[in-house]
């Protein structure tokens, strides 16, 4: 069966970014089932020889501030839920912030295999956020450019044992 892969982590790492870069040019789907996945995008992913599908947890910008926590949170524990692995991203710019945290917790208690990445690490001011991400205790992190497709062997390498 093809493994599925949640990304996952608090708004503005790169999620979708990564999510569009792993889909390429196929088509996206919009999950408009009710309830908590109605923000949910999936899609068929591809990286090197590895085809697997994709959840990416966003679209919660629409949401009122106070069902934005909640909302958040039930649609990453979905995600976590229907995953094999989860991709955890941070921003390896402004490093770990609070609100990595209760992300990083959910994605622990899952006790699902999780590859850390600490995206927006191209340059070398990239690399202060990626060493800082170690703090998360969710290993040890792989240094991508979701934008500039930097890393993407490394993920490949990431995944690779899952398949
Ligand atoms: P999401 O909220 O986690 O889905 O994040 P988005 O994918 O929407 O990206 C948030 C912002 O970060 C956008 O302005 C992106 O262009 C930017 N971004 C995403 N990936 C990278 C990257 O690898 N490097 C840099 N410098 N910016 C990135
Ligand atoms: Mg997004």
């Amino acid at each position: 069966m093809t493994p599925t892969v949640a990304i996952v982590g608090r708004p503005n790492v790169g999620k979708s970014t990564l999510f569009n870069r792993l889909v390429g040019k196929k088509l996206a789907l919009v999950d408009d089932r009710p309830g908590v996945t109605r923000d949910r995008r999936e899609g068929e992913a591809r990286l090197g020889d590895l085809e697997f599908r994709i959840i990416d947890t966003a679209g919660l910008e629409e949401a009122t501030e106070e069902s934005l926590l909640g909302r958040m949170r039930a649609q990453t524990e979905a995600a976590i839920e229907d995953a094999d692995v989860i991709l955890f991203v941070v921003d390896a710019r402004v490093g770990i912030l609070p609100a990595d945290r209760p992300f990083a917790e959910m994605v622990r208690r899952s006790g699902k295999p999780v590859i850390l990445i600490a995206n927006k690490a191209e340059g070398a001011s990239g690399m202060a956020g990626a060493y800082d991400a170690f703090s998360l205790g969710l290993g040890e992190p792989v240094p991508l450019s979701a934008e500039h497709g930097e890393g993407m062997a490394d993920l490949f390498e990431a995944l690779m044992p899952y398949f």
